[in-house]
């Protein structure tokens, strides 16, 4: 498919008009294209031609309209560093609508009726880092949002020093967040949140339509997804850093890329985030974070469900569902194929030898993936190699209970354990050329991104422990 057979459907708007605000976006200036990601074009058969079709920056850039849109933005409401905002929504999001499953939205069009005080823009820098974040973390095998393409300008906007306007058309199966549901509960609108909640039934948990008890099992499910999701984020050292209840998706999907990190050495405390002093959406702190976020959600479904039963749910978010996801995921990069109760203990004491060891986390499961026996290639790369002595104990110990062979294992580990991760040094090197009208490095790094566990010996200089001066970089929100 063409631009010209482009259609979309915009299902949203069947809404009532409380949900959404049609808005024009404001084109940037003099547009040009930095990048075009192929694998989410196959999403919604765009042929991959379209990368040269003119059309395609003026589609990111709102000067293409495709058939069947109507430009809108969407209402939310939210719970940011733990306070309550009445009224978000998309600020500087505008929806086009969806095709194959997929709702498109650009991100940087001007301002919305949402805006409040803010530009409606996105800078480059933080444009790219979300093109790119979202792909790494879909071929990482955690679920996201998508990016179809980026867009720069020439268009000024004041950040932290004088920035240019850029635009990221993401996809997403779902952009509702929990604050789409916190906006209804707290203006005692419950007709709207039940339409929401049916909405949202048929969009992301369709099987559950025709049951009699939906409304609660759609709950059990989203606090089920959520539990996975941050699993999933744990084991790959991913830290979102802004984990208000407006970034959190209603379909258990990676959303809003801010000022994320990729852990460089282990470390259970690390906050990403400048803005968040009190380092509440710490790396270790998520599931504690998910768990207070599904509480909010839960208090925003009341009207229409039971609230002891969202409560039981709850507690098995803690008892059981997140601890048990996790368990299952360090498993994973452990190479254990057999579960045993034992593993609770191993994997405790691996998280107090990592923080300890001062060892690059990605590098660490990498090289841990080829383990045979024999500790150097573990104790070359942690700063302090004691801690991994000992522990290498325990693990050899619940090897020999194993009945996988050696390969087998090594095999499993090395398609669980990436070689490549986009670290904030990598993206910031390709922000930097990108910033000179260089964006070689961004298709570089969207190449590295969609082969996290292969081998890529011309990329191998990103493999290795992140350089010491380019250890543990913080962004702030405001980009
Ligand atoms: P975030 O922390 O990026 O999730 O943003 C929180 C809220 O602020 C959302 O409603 C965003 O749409 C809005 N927002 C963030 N940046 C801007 C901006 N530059 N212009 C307008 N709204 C913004
Ligand atoms: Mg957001």
């Amino acid at each position: 498919m063409t631009l010209d057979n482009l259609t979309l459907q915009t299902e949203y708007l069947s809404l009532d008009g409380e949900f959404y605000e049609l808005t024009d976006p404001t084109p940037l200036d003099d547009p040009y294209l930095i990048s075009f990601n192929p694998m989410a074009a196959e999403l919604i058969d765009l042929d991959s031609s379209t990368k040269d079709d003119p059309r395609f920056v003026a589609l990111l850039n709102g000067t293409f309209i495709p058939k069947g849109t109507r430009p809108f933005s969407m209402c939310y409401a939210g719970h940011q560093f733990g306070n309550y905002a009445p009224r978000l929504g998309d600020g500087r999001a505008i929806n086009l609508g969806s095709i194959n499953g997929w709702h498109i939205q650009t991100k940087g069009s001007g301002e919305t009726l949402y805006s409040r005080t803010s530009d409606g823009r996105a800078a480059l820098p933080s444009s790219i880092r979300e093109y790119l974040m979202s792909e790494a973390m879909h071929h990482l095998g955690i679920p996201t949002t998508r990016a179809l393409g980026i867009i720069g300008s020439q268009t000024k906007i004041l950040r932290n020093q004088i920035e240019r306007g850029a635009i990221v058309m993401r996809m997403s199966p779902s952009w509702v967040r929990f604050g789409t549901f916190e906006y209804f509960y707290y203006f005692k609108e419950y007709d709207k949140l039940r339409s929401l909640t049916d909405y949202v039934i048929i969009e992301s948990y369709p099987h559950l339509q025709d049951d009699e008890d939906r409304y609660y099992k759609f709950f059990c499910e989203v606090v089920e997804r959520t539990a996975k999701l941050i699993a999933k984020w744990k084991g790959i050292g991913f830290n979102h850093g802004v984990m208000n209840t407006d970034n959190m998706s209603i379909a258990g999907l990676t959303i809003d890329y801010g000022p994320y990190a990729i852990l460089d050495d282990f470390d259970y405390g690390f906050v990403c985030n400048k803005t968040d002093k009190a380092g509440r959406y710490s790396y270790g702190d998520q599931p504690n974070v998910s768990y207070w976020n599904l509480t909010m959600l839960s208090k925003a479904l009341t009207p229409i469900i039971d609230k002891e039963r969202m409560q039981k749910k709850l507690d098995d978010f803690g008892n059981f569902l997140y601890p048990d996801a996790y368990i299952d995921v360090m498993r994973g990069k452990l190479g254990l194929a057999l579960k045993l109760d034992e593993d609770v203990e191993l994997i405790k004491d691996l998280i107090g030898t990592l923080q300890d060891s001062y060892v690059d986390h990605t590098l660490f499961f990498r090289t841990f993936s080829r383990y045979d026996g024999d500790r150097m290639p573990l104790f070359d790369i942690a700063m302090n190699p004691v801690p991994v002595d000992g522990w290498l104990n325990l693990y050899d110990a619940r090897l020999a209970k194993e009945t996988r062979t050696q390969n087998e294992r090594q095999e499993a580990m090395l398609k669980t354990n990436p070689k490549y991760v986009l670290k904030n040094y990598m993206l910031q090197e390709a922000i930097d050329l990108a910033q000179k009208g260089d964006f070689s490095m961004v298709e570089t790094l969207l190449y590295i991104a969609a082969h996290p566990f292969d081998e890529l010996p011309e990329f191998e200089r990103f493999a290795g422990e992140t350089p010491e001066e380019h250890k543990n970089i913080c962004l702030s929100c405001s980009s």
